[in-house]
């Protein structure tokens, strides 16, 4: 198993709890080949016992395959403040199928679910399957999902509602959050066992740097500072962005109240829980590095092993100067690419934020805005740009269209070339809150046929599916202002 501290400290030996009479809520095939899982003809495992598996319902299939199921402790920092040890509260590893850890989230109690009742409700396991295999198809590294199994047992939460387990599958679930805990148990030997498993298993290159540590968590930063600009460039908000969320290997993790924007609004805030904005879309960036220092500071004793203190402050400091500035690069990258810009000039930055600032101030749709941008021919006229009645300020856009056509006389590639470019860059789906609330609705009416359907739309999200093509409109007027908490 790829997480391979024992002992009391770093994790417990739980047994999923079953959940009464289980069903196949959803069922990702493709996440499936990830482990090697035989499938039938319906797509589903060929073994049925795997329904059991992946319900946690089965301790001697357990004991069989996954003889040694855990949950591990991890403290983190919650919206700024140090909260202390938390843990895999609702979350059961359990084992590793062809390098890829395989983990139940809803599956019942475990030692750290403090408070909770271990259980994730119906709704919550559907956003999140389906963002995972979203999030995937577009590029950005994510832990997969590869079932929900759901049950009518009741779960309460604001009101009653059903519980589900969601399968999650990644090379691994460390988070910051697992440095926290064992830096401020103050156990040093502890820490080097998490960060010389991670190098061994996740990071290998690190071996061979002069200062391991130093080089993971460089490396640890430069995924994350990646990861957060990929986020920026398909108006994702992650919503909750705790340091026990965080993925060592930067990956998305941790799917709650997470939503794409449609409307474009730099400050949007996507968890109605998060009344000060602190996780809005326009700050994700630099909470992405404030977490990153939470998690210099957990590493700091290890670099201390082979450097005096200031000199290993100094050291994690440099490193950490580093994440704005390959935030900043791929991000530049990211949006000149949306834009289909091959070649980088200085002014481009410019061009960018103008359109940003025009897209903002008038509420556009921000994914449809950019793909309907591929269509824009070299000699186009004004009346061409994407979404123009919906702008407030027309000089304005016009403006920046006029600049934008002369930068494309600059580019070498022909119109065909630049809209083939750009749309393997800009979506023509997403996750969509009003189309992951129309499949949750059907499926609390035990209908899973459209978080089927959605999934296959997300599996393709740059490519054009005609017969789907109402999944990239923008929500009816009535559904555009979903609220999603914390409460899952
Ligand atoms: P989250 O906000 O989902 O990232 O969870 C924060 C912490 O609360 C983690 O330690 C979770 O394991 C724990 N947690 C969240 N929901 C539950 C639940 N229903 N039962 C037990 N623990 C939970
Ligand atoms: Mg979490």
């Amino acid at each position: 198993m790829a997480f391979k501290l024992t002992g009391e400290d770093a994790c417990k030996k739980p047994l999923p709890t079953p959940i009464p009479n289980p069903y196949w809520v959803a069922f990702s095939a493709a996440s499936a080949r990830l482990i090697d899982l035989s499938l039938g003809r319906d797509n589903l495992p060929s073994d049925p016992t795997w329904l059991e598996v992946l319900a946690g319902n089965n301790p001697i299939n357990h004991s069989e395959i996954f003889p040694n199921p855990i949950s591990t402790a991890y403290s983190g920092h919650q919206f700024g403040v140090w909260a202390g040890q938390l843990g895999d509260g609702r979350a059961i590893l359990l084992g590793e199928m062809a390098g890829q850890e395989l983990q139940l989230k809803g599956a019942g109690k475990t030692r750290f679910s403090r408070m909770g009742d271990g259980r994730a409700v119906l709704r919550s396991s559907i956003r999140e399957f389906l963002c995972s295999e979203a999030m995937y198809a577009l590029g950005i590294p994510t832990t997969r999902a590869l079932s929900i199994v759901g049950s009518d047992l009741p779960v309460r939460r604001e009101s009653v509602e059903t519980a589900a387990v969601c399968a999650r599958l990644a090379p691994s679930f460390i988070r910051i959050g697992h440095f926290e805990h064992f830096a401020s148990l103050q156990n040093t030997p502890r820490l080097k066992e998490l960060a010389d498993l991670l190098i061994n298993e996740h990071y290998p290159e690190c071996k061979q740097s002069q200062n391991n540590y130093l080089d993971l968590f460089t490396r640890i930063c430069e995924r994350n500072a990646t990861l957060a600009a990929q986020w920026q460039s398909v108006g994702f908000c992650h919503g909750v962005l705790n340091s026990d969320n965080i993925s060592v290997l930067g990956l998305t993790m941790d799917y709650g109240p997470f939503g794409f924007m449609d409307q474009f609004q730099i400050d949007h805030i996507c968890n109605h829980s998060d009344q000060g904005g602190r996780y809005a879309y326009h700050r994700q960036p630099q909470v992405m590095h404030w977490n990153m220092a939470c998690l210099a500071s957990a590493m700091m004793p290890l670099i201390e092993l082979t450097a005096d203190v200031d000199e290993a402050e100094k050291l994690l400091r440099s490193a950490l100067e580093q994440f704005p500035l390959i935030y900043a690069k791929t991000w530049q990258s990211l949006f000149r690419k949306k834009l289909g810009l091959a070649s980088s000039l200085d002014r481009d930055m410019d061009l960018i934020e103008r359109l940003l600032q025009a897209m903002h101030e008038s509420r556009i749709d921000f994914t449809n805005f950019f793909r309907k941008l591929s269509d824009v021919k070299a000699g186009a006229t004004v009346d061409q740009i994407p979404l123009r009645d919906n702008f407030i300020n027309r000089p304005a856009i016009d403006q920046w269209f006029s600049d934008y056509l002369i930068r494309l006389n600059e580019e070498s590639s022909d119109d065909l070339h630049r809209k083939q470019r750009m749309d393997e860059v800009n979506p023509k789906y997403i996750l969509r809150n009003h189309l992951a609330q129309v499949a949750i609705d059907k499926a609390k009416e035990k209908d899973f046929s459209e978080v089927a359907t959605l999934l296959r739309v997300l599996e393709k999200p740059f490519e054009e599916q005609p017969q789907y093509e109402s999944y990239s409109y923008p929500p009816p007027a009535d559904l555009s202002r979903i609220e999603v908490s914390c409460s899952s």
